[in-house]
């Protein structure tokens, strides 16, 4: 999807990357798998690794933004078999980061992996691989492959007592199959639904045992930490928030693409990297963080530093960075139509609220944009979502309804105005 490799000067994950230097021997050279050497050469012991993670902040670059130290502390010591997978099952509508991080330095989430298994006391993994993302799969066999033949994974890793065997895997692009126990319950080859929690899976989680799962990106980050410390990670973002993140751009933007900015920098600033708005037209709303995330008006954004607690306050989510940037000749009534008929499509039917719901929502979405909406249908459309909100098995209810409260509640005349004239109010002024 990044149509060009231009990925910014913050850049410490992407850096340096040309598009064709992602084998082995590139990774080595810019220092790869120097991290794993060092831990296994000078035995340094898996809490200090730990310590070290949970100093620098890192949160979870999936969407929830967990601190990964944290996750990782969950994990029961001394159980005989333990999993860490790594979830690439980027489906999201607006999210391409992963792939590009897969597609462009796969070593440095298998060295993230190995790490993270090593501290965990995990003997085998999984990376979970989106299905619609077949060349990243392959890839990313050949990556492991690479790895195992320079003895980074497998029996006795680099001559020391700890092995760790890792396994790529794809799905079949269900969205649901990003949720974590889905997830599980598709490397285990049952229907991708998710499971009731708890048990959480630290304690019961694939093939019933403790199971960790980190996002792509998260894993990326593990290696510059133990490298430089979790003081450096930290001090690169905010103080609730290590790092830099990776931002995947789209919509009415003149360069669609990721850009890799330290945590915290203005949105401004990252609208200004991706060429500003289509055509020097006006920007009317972003989506910050993922389609499940709640919009927010342009001149809001323009406000609003890209960290988890400024997003907040402008009534959104970091989620999982996907910016999805909306012109003034955006239909909102047309672009929550296409959203509500994307989870209606992606439920997985377990739980009536979203089952049903998704389904309501996205059929009163489709008639009012075809000049079929009937008054009171914006109280129904926040009610219905209202309802489905937690009060599901899994955050998918929560995703499909976010996102309606939030367009009517800002843009709630263009919602009326296509009930009552029947048709668009945009044309009329753009
Ligand atoms: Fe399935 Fe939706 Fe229920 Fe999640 S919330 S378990 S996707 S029906």
């Amino acid at each position: 999807m990044s149509a060009f490799l231009d990925f910014g000067s913050d850049a410490v994950l992407l850096a340096g990357l040309t598009g064709d230097n992602w084998r082995l021997k590139d990774y080595v050279a810019r220092g790869g798998y120097e991290s794993l050497k060092k831990i296994l050469s000078e035995r340094i012991a898996p809490e200090q690794i730990l310590a070290e993670i949970k100093l620098s902040v890192l949160r979870g670059r999936g969407g929830a933004g967990f601190p990964t130290g944290m996750k990782w502390g969950f994990m029961p010591r001394g159980a005989p078999e333990k999993y860490v997978i790594c979830n690439a099952d980027e489906g999201e509508p607006g999210t391409f980061k992963d792939r590009d991080i897969l597609r462009f330095n796969p070593h440095a989430v298998i060295e993230g992996m190995v790490i993270a298994a090593y501290v965990m006391g995990c003997a085998r993994g999984y990376n979970y691989i989106h299905g619609e993302i077949w060349e990243v799969y392959e890839r990313c066999e050949e990556a492991v492959d690479e790895a195992r033949a320079a003895g980074f994974i497998g029996s006795r890793i680099l001559g020391s007592d700890f092995s760790f065997e890792l396994f790529n895997h794809h799905g079949f692009g269900a969205y649901i199959c990003g949720e974590e126990t889905a997830l599980l319950e598709s490397i285990e080859g049952k229907k991708g639904q998710s499971r009731y929690k708890p048990p959480f899976p630290a304690n019961v989680g694939l093939y019933g045992k403790p199971t960790t799962v980190n996002n792509v990106e998260t894993f990326a980050c593990v290696p510059l930490i133990v490298k430089n410390g979790g003081q450096w990670f930290l001090e690169l973002g905010r103080p609730n928030a290590g790092g830099t993140k990776i931002f995947s751009v789209s919509g009415d933007v003149e360069r669609p693409g990721n850009y890799e900015l330290r945590m915290g920098a203005p949105f401004a600033k990252l609208l200004e990297m991706a060429g500003g708005v289509r055509d020097g037209r006006k920007l009317k709303a972003v989506i910050p963080g993922g389609s499940s995330s709640p919009v927010v008006p342009g001149a809001v954004m323009m406000e609003t530093d890209l960290d988890y607690d400024s997003i907040a306050k402008a009534g959104s989510m970091m989620g999982s960075g996907a910016v999805i940037v909306m012109d003034e000749t955006r239909c909102m009534v047309r672009c929550l139509a296409r959203l509500s008929e994307f989870y209606h499509d992606e439920s997985c039917g377990q739980c009536t609220p979203c089952r049903e719901g998704t389904g309501w929502l996205s059929r009163m979405m489709h008639r009012i944009e075809h000049g079929e909406g009937r008054p009171g249908d914006i109280e129904a459309l926040d009610r219905i979502a209202h309802d489905i909100m937690g009060r599901t098995i899994c955050a998918m209810g929560d995703a499909a309804a976010m996102p309606v409260r939030s367009f009517i509640k800002h843009f709630r005349d263009e919602f009326e105005y296509h009930i009552e004239h029947r048709r668009c109010q945009v044309a009329d002024y753009v």
